[in-house]
């Protein structure tokens, strides 16, 4: 089977997020992290998003990055690129979805790309090119005060086009819910008007399915993963993607020792722990003894002790005082780098002891111990939570069971949940 849709993600969570919907909608689908390897041999699937860290960074390096994604996917067969951005917009006036646009559609021919960010599910919705956080406009929600990325304008047309010397245009409301066929008109005339750009309203989930089937035919799609809702449809219809109902999240099976990495304090976080102690052993680490050289080996000596058992949890996770305490000695970045650094070292210590299933909290010490483990790229398999895949690592090293969690994700006893899910 080849390749359906290649898509580019501007960050981490955001890319697992586009994954766990295109998995949801029946596509086999693999999440890689970074640019991958122009060797790496991907499984069966019929979607594949590139994780990039292309938010924040320079214009010019995201578009690169983006460009270089784009290639590799582009050679992998991919029919359809999407580009995946944040559902609240994140951008400034310098970019980077205007730019990296640009370069997309320019490189695949793409005559005019919409730009729908919408999320129903959660909220997000855009009526007249304005974009709303539930009942509030972006520019008078918490993204107004973003330390990145301020939002304080709401309308999208004006927002994308300070990013980009295209004209960009407008599909409203009214439009989308008369059906496909008038946005595909409305498309159309906005090309003949001299747009390159079209800010697509949309309210409810229906009308993401509606604005999906109207861009069947675009080389280039952009939004957030709630606009990817519709795109599996198109392949369907044209006999390109079976029925792949639940089968599109199976995993291949994962045997070996588990372990919970937690590096999160958020509250759901810290609740977790609590429930995962209550039925199996656990190690805390301590942060000022990190900061002294202390600590890791003695994690790695216990876990291995416990692993032949069951799962168990390592955690740094502390409530909101005691991790006040500690930064008032380290300062907040040492303290998180020595913690983040410090799973890293474990996460591999105990990976070569032979632990193959591994559940971590938090969204950076996530990215820390992917990073240390050469993770290239996760399978995505079925939900544990809402928002949270199980998966499981292809390309190079051991096969890997994981399933990340960032903040505030998850229920009370999501780390056994995890591990029942997992395969
Ligand atoms: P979340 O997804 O909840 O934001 P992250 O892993 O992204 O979790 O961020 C948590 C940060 O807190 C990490 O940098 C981690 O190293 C740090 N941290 C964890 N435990 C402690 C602690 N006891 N004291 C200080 N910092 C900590």
């Amino acid at each position: 089977m080849p390749l359906l849709l290649g898509a580019i993600a501007d960050d981490f969570t955001g890319a697992t997020d586009l994954c766990n919907m295109l998995v949801r909608h029946g596509m086999r689908t693999v999440q890689l992290i970074g640019v991958p390897r122009p060797d790496l041999e991907l499984p069966e699937v019929d979607a594949v998003t590139v994780a990039l860290k292309s938010r924040t960074c320079p214009a010019k390096e995201a578009v690169a990055s983006s460009l270089e994604a784009l290639d590799w996917l582009r050679r992998e067969g991919a029919r359809q690129i999407f580009f995946k951005y944040c559902s609240t917009f994140d951008s400034t006036p310098e970019g980077n979805i205007g730019p990296v646009g640009d370069a997309l559609a320019d490189r695949l021919d793409a005559a005019i790309a919409i730009a729908c960010p919408a999320f129903p599910e959660t909220g997000r919705t855009i009526y007249m090119g304005h974009l709303f956080v539930g009942d509030r406009l972006l520019s008078e929600t918490h993204m107004a005060h973003h330390p990145l990325t301020p939002m304080t304008d709401p309308d999208l047309v004006r927002v994308l086009g300070r990013q980009t010397p295209r004209k960009v245009g407008l599909v409203a409301w009214p439009t989308v819910r008369r059906g496909a066929a008038f946005v595909r008109d409305r498309l159309t005339e906005l090309r003949h008007e001299g747009c390159r750009w079209a800010i697509v309203d949309c309210l409810e989930d229906e009308d993401l399915l509606t604005i999906g089937e109207a861009v069947a035919d675009h080389p280039l799609v952009t939004g957030g993963s709630g606009v990817a809702m519709g795109l599996p449809a198109n392949f369907r219809r044209r006999g390109l993607l079976p029925d792949r109902g639940a089968e599109a999240a199976a995993l291949p099976a994962v045997a070996g020792p588990a372990l919970v990495l937690a590096g999160s304090c958020s509250a759901a976080t810290l609740g977790q722990i609590e429930a995962f102690r209550a039925e199996r052993p656990s190690h805390r680490l301590d942060p000022l003894r990190l900061a002294k050289g202390e600590g890791i080996a003695e994690a790695v000596a216990w876990a291995r002790d416990h692993l032949a058992t069951g799962p168990v949890l390592i955690y740094a996770s502390a409530p909101p005082e005691e991790v006040r305490a500690v930064q008032a000695e380290l300062g907040r970045e040492r303290a998180g780098a020595l913690v983040e650094e410090a799973m890293a070292e474990i996460a591999r210590a105990l990976v070569e002891a032979g632990v193959r299933r591994l559940v971590v909290a938090g969204g950076e010490t996530s990215g820390a111990v992917v990073k240390a483990l050469g993770i290239e790229g996760l399978a995505i398999g079925p939900q544990i939570d809402p928002g949270v895949p199980a998966t499981v690592t292809i390309g190079r090293g051991p096969r890997l069971a994981l399933a990340l969690k960032s903040g505030n994700f998850g229920r009370h006893d999501f780390f056994l949940r995890a591990l029942e899910v997992m395969p």
